[in-house]
């Protein structure tokens, strides 16, 4: 719904009180059902679009408890799932026609357990007053939540946030929102729209080329690097131990759990969210200066899983990089401020080519992971591994 250079997206947090909180918990269980049960109608019976939806409709005449949810939900589904498919199926064909060794793309049922699927989009015209007040400096925003009885005429509109002043001041518009659960916290993701975009003055012609490496998340062909924040692994360390306390104090049979279970849940809840707060606020970070600077910006495809096969004892590291996030972000960045984005294929062996002499090292002496330093055999040239290979990124065509 939201793709393309001219979106992007911004989260704020909302802070519901209890009521609210199972209000919101029900739409998006209820989000979760119309995905799975329309799904399932898909796989077993083949129906799709209108169909499905004139079954999902004879179903739900059956069970009365339907009508206590606002049906702006089944509709937003619905079309979330006719886009999915079509999208998979478009790229299952492209990978049967060119022999692609690419893993088949199939839709999966949700589960209540997974972070990233608890949420529900809210239609545009479903928003307070089908637009946004002014109040003071800032914006509010409202969503119409149930209509049945059983929902108080208090909670069935709500204003849940204020927006932050550079929302809304006329360069951006939104697209659409979304409310998402992630780590017990709500937040609202609004898409927007950029209807008038900055101008950024790129230096002509410098290139640039980027290598993605594990102690440092980037090394540019210009010699800097941009390490891991040592907070960021500070707080790994202690998600892992409130993890170790939780299967400790879980108690899988009963459906009650202790108040100090309950409490290391919270405490593992908060820590997991600053993780992704830290990690997603320094990745946006680091991009968007590169992004400004660079008119031609390479940078290596890699894959961790790749190196998760040759290096099993790297696995554990392997979270602490985000390699696909950091692409996604610097390609829709550059694009925005009118730079040039290539991705150089990882079969390319920067790392193990001189690059002063273009000479390729043998397969029996080839660079391992611990070696840091490259030393050229032909021509003596030595120089750190990483900008050795960023500057061969840089030179590829
Ligand atoms: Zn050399």
């Amino acid at each position: 719904m939201c793709s393309g250079n001219n979106y992007f997206r911004r989260n704020i947090r909302l802070y519901p009180n209890k009521q609210m909180q199972k209000e919101l918990d029900k739409l998006m269980d209820y989000d979760r059902y119309c995905w799975n049960k329309l799904l399932e109608y898909r796989k077993v019976d083949g129906l799709l679009g209108k169909e499905a939806l004139e079954k999902f409709r004879k179903l739900r005449s059956i069970e009365g408890w339907h009508y206590e949810i606002p049906n702006y939900i089944l509709s937003s589904v619905n079309k979330k799932l006719v886009e999915a498919i079509t999208e998979t199926s478009k790229i299952n064909s492209r990978i049967k026609k060119n022999h692609i060794n690419m893993p088949y793309q199939y839709l999966n049922f949700k589960t209540k357990k997974s972070k990233k699927h608890q949420s529900f989009i809210v239609p545009n015209d479903r928003y307070l007053d089908g637009s946004f007040k002014k109040k003071g400096k800032n914006y509010t925003f409202g969503i119409v939540l149930g209509r049945g009885s059983k929902v108080k005429s208090k909670y069935r509109m709500m204003q849940i946030a204020e927006l932050p002043p550079g929302i809304n001041t006329g360069d951006t518009e939104i697209a659409s929102a979304t409310i998402l659960k992630i780590c017990d916290a709500y937040y609202v993701s609004f898409c927007l729209k950029v209807i008038k975009s900055k101008h950024y003055d790129l230096a002509e012609n410098i290139v640039v080329g980027i290598d993605p490496g594990i102690k440092s998340i980037m090394t540019l062909s210009t010699g800097r690097k941009f390490k891991i924040p040592k907070k960021l692994k500070k707080l790994y360390k202690r998600q892992k131990y409130y993890r170790s306390r939780v299967k400790k104090r879980f108690k899988k049979d009963s459906r009650i759990q202790s108040k100090r279970c309950l409490k290391t849940i919270a405490k593992y809840n908060k820590t997991s969210r600053q993780i992704f707060n830290l990690k997603e606020d320094w990745l946006h970070k680091i991009t968007t200066k590169i992004s400004r600077k660079f008119r031609l910006i390479k940078l290596e495809d890699c894959d961790p899983k790749d190196i998760c096969i040759q290096y099993s004892y790297m696995k554990p590291k392997m979270k602490l990089v985000a390699w696909k996030h950091l692409e996604t972000y610097i390609e829709y960045k550059v694009a925005r401020c009118g730079g040039k984005f290539i991705r150089v294929s990882k079969y390319k062996a920067s790392t193990q080519t001189c690059n002063h002499c273009g000479y390729r090292l043998d397969t029996d002496k080839k660079m391992r992971l611990s070696d840091r330093i490259f030393v050229c055999p032909m021509c003596g040239y030595i120089e750190d591994r990483d900008i050795n290979a960023a500057k061969n990124i840089a030179k590829f065509n």
